[in-house]
């Protein structure tokens, strides 16, 4: 098995593959690496390999990874010089109960899981006034499934405009999560909506700048469709366990 480095730099590899492919900007799209269910020991050894924008899927695991993360880079004489310690990024990307928004709206750099104005207006409210504005993408059910998360593409222009609104947050964009499929064709369909919703978006006047899109399995699709990031975490850090896996 390879090292966190070496899936890393292939994971870099394949992304700028796939920029060229689509005749992209080979800086199009950024890499969130998913650490969820890894401990921060797998983090700092991605730190060290250059990578500083991290995803989160559980809210007490990753306050738990985000404190002995600062810890350690901080007790490092050579990352605080560095300033690595301040330039790491979380993401939260999984669903998001009332309760927990104030300490997300505490921790985090960004929210890729809004999905309703009420959880929006909460971050809002407790993003706290030191911190720079929140960035959030709006989740959207771009398979119509009954059981995913996301708005329905046809609210998501009323939400996202509630959500824009909103003083201490800088809605950034769009994301999903389709349907799973091995077919790259389904896959790029998917992929596709949502950017044709980002379009209608921006067309609307909402200055959104980010496609949160494609995961281990279908980023060279969502790259292919103009995702602006991806979400890998198996790729980078190894299988998870059934257990605690999503
Ligand atoms: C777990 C997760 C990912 C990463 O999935 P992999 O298949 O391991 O790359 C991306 N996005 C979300 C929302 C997730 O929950």
């Amino acid at each position: 098995m390879s090292s966190i480095s070496q899936k890393l730099q292939a994971v870099h590899e394949s992304i700028r593959n796939s920029t060229a492919q689509a005749s992209r900007p080979g800086d199009a799209v950024a890499l969130l690496a998913v650490s969820k269910t890894f401990g921060a020991d797998a983090v700092l050894e991605a730190i060290a390999a250059g990578q500083f924008a991290f995803g989160e899927n559980y809210l007490q695991e990753a306050l738990d990874k985000i404190i002995a993360v600062r810890t350690a880079t901080t007790a490092t004489v050579a990352t605080a010089a560095a300033g690595l310690v301040g330039a790491v990024e979380w993401h939260f990307i999984g669903p998001i109960q009332s309760n927990k928004t104030r300490a997300i709206a505490e921790n985090f750099a960004w929210v890729h899981t809004v999905e309703r104005e009420k959880i929006a207006q909460r971050l809002s409210d407790q993003r706290p006034a030191a911190l720079a504005p929140l960035n959030v993408c709006l989740q959207v059910n771009i398979s119509n499934e009954a059981s995913k998360s996301g708005v329905a593409p046809e609210d998501a222009l009323a939400v996202a405009q509630a959500i824009a609104a909103l003083p201490r947050l800088r809605l950034r964009g769009l994301m999903a999560i389709p349907e799973a499929s091995d077919d790259p064709v389904q896959q790029r369909a998917a992929f596709r909506r949502l950017r044709q919703l980002f379009i209608q978006l921006q067309e609307s006047g909402l200055m959104i700048d980010t496609l949160s899109m494609g995961m281990s399995g279908d980023m060279d699709s969502a790259i292919a469709e103009g995702a602006t990031i991806v979400r890998v975490g198996s790729a980078i850090f190894g299988r998870r366990d059934q257990a605690s896996s999503v």
